[in-house]
């Protein structure tokens, strides 16, 4: 039976408009950077899959590691219970964050690891007595889909429909030379009232790949450290080596209080999230007072077969070919850069890492739903290429083991688009 011309009533599909929308392409295999459909057409995953995948489709080892823990332990509650692969992929994590991360939470996706944040840093305050209950977050943020992760993401189209039942929250600029001192006197002017400020370090991907610099984030948590202010780093997006560095936050002097992964965690393979905390805030929960305890715990937190996915791309992770790998996309991108950045299509550029942007010059329509998007995402995908505008801006954000070959392709293609399209 043919999936292709197959009716997919079944099936309500994310950001997908109901009634215009082309019907989903079926992918029945993935190999490497490459997603194959039932013709053995491939596509090359140049966007890993919403930014998940960072060794390669259906990677042998973790799959390997992946069937060895499903015929072992497939899942256990993680309330009053644990096991191997929860405990060693927390004691390793560990190793490699900022060395003021001391515990890791379990959970299972990206905007629940930010909801657990969130709540220990509330929480932190309401076991103490202190009413510290407001959030400090940047405009254009996007932390999740759940209602909490939505309330500290900026407030855009796609929040339109809830805005009034989220919750209030201060926004400020990203930082920057001439903002710093005004950022940080108005954070003063509210210090009282503030929890924690939650942020995407160094990159804001669904705001469009927004990049900003170390120095001043440096400076924003430096302030917010000396006020009291908790510090969240959301690296969902920006862990496991998307700028250069391990963790965004291995760019950085200032440490955060609590971090968030998920994403790229288990290498593209499985759903899991995980929030990392320091000695201080879960010393704020550890009490004989049963009101103190953070009541928060999924039905498949700690998965043991993602946790071991995990592991496993933990393990190539660490590999140093795999650090070989995000240098040369780092240094292809800066090539290709230099290629194209004189071109009358191309408004700007910007890299961090393996993320490479660039808006495309439309004149004047740039919203995200802007129809070039679409066009362009038309034009890729006949190439055989996913790329997934968001608006006027194409981004390359490809799994480390994409070959130099793949990646010429996808540059020469988008070079043919800027002469074309
Ligand atoms: C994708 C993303 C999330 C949400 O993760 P999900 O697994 O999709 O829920 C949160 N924060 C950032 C920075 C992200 O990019």
């Amino acid at each position: 039976m043919s999936l292709i011309n197959r009716d997919l009533k079944a099936i309500w599909h994310p950001y997908t408009q109901m009634k215009t929308a082309l019907p989903p392409i079926p992918i029945v295999r993935g190999q490497g950077a490459c997603l194959y459909d039932e013709n053995g057409k491939c596509y090359i995953d140049a966007v890993s899959s919403w930014w998940v995948n960072i060794h390669g489709h259906a990677h042998p080892y973790i799959a390997r590691k992946v069937a060895e823990q499903l015929n072992q332990l497939a899942h256990v509650i993680f309330a009053g219970f644990t096991h191997p692969p929860a405990i060693e992929l927390a004691e390793r994590l560990l190793e490699i964050l900022p060395g003021n991360q001391q515990k890791a939470f379990y959970s299972d996706n990206g905007s629940t690891a930010v909801e657990v944040a969130i709540k220990m840093c509330l929480q932190y305050w309401h076991n103490q007595g202190i009413n510290r209950t407001k959030i400090l977050a940047f405009k254009n943020a996007y932390h999740g889909d759940t209602f909490g992760a939505m309330a500290v993401s900026g407030r855009s189209a796609f929040t339109a429909a809830f805005d009034s039942m989220l919750f209030e929250v201060e926004f400020i600029d990203l930082p920057n030379a001439s903002n710093i001192k005004s950022l940080t006197s108005g954070i003063s002017q509210l210090t009282s009232k503030l929890a924690c400020f939650i942020f995407e370090p160094l990159v804001q991907g669904a705001s469009g790949m927004l990049m900003y610099e170390a120095e001043y984030l440096d400076q924003l948590m430096a302030h917010c450290r000396n006020e009291g202010i908790l510090l969240i780093a959301d690296e969902v997006f920006t862990g496991f080596g998307r700028t250069g560095k391990a963790f965004a936050c291995d760019h950085l002097s200032m440490r955060p209080d609590i971090m968030c992964f998920s994403k790229g965690l288990t290498g593209g393979t499985m759903a899991l999230g995980l929030t990392t905390c320091s000695q201080q805030i879960f010393d704020a929960f550890l009490s004989d007072d049963r009101l103190k305890t953070l009541f928060h715990g999924h039905s498949y937190t700690a998965n043991p077969v993602a946790c071991s996915a995990g592991l496993a791309s933990l393990d190539l992770f660490l590999e140093p070919a795999t650090k070989e790998n995000i240098t040369r996309i780092e240094t292809r991108h800066r090539e290709f850069v230099l290629k194209i950045k004189d071109h009358p299509r191309v408004r700007t550029t910007r890299q961090t890492g393996t993320i490479l942007a660039m808006e495309w010059e439309t004149g004047a329509d740039t919203s995200y739903f802007s129809s070039l998007g679409d066009e362009l995402y038309q034009y890729f995908l006949e190439a055989g290429i996913i790329l997934r505008p968001l608006g006027n801006i194409i981004y390359i954000l490809p799994p480390y083991c994409i070959t130099d070959e793949q990646l010429n392709y996808i540059y020469s293609t988008i070079g043919s688009a800027l002469d074309e399209l």
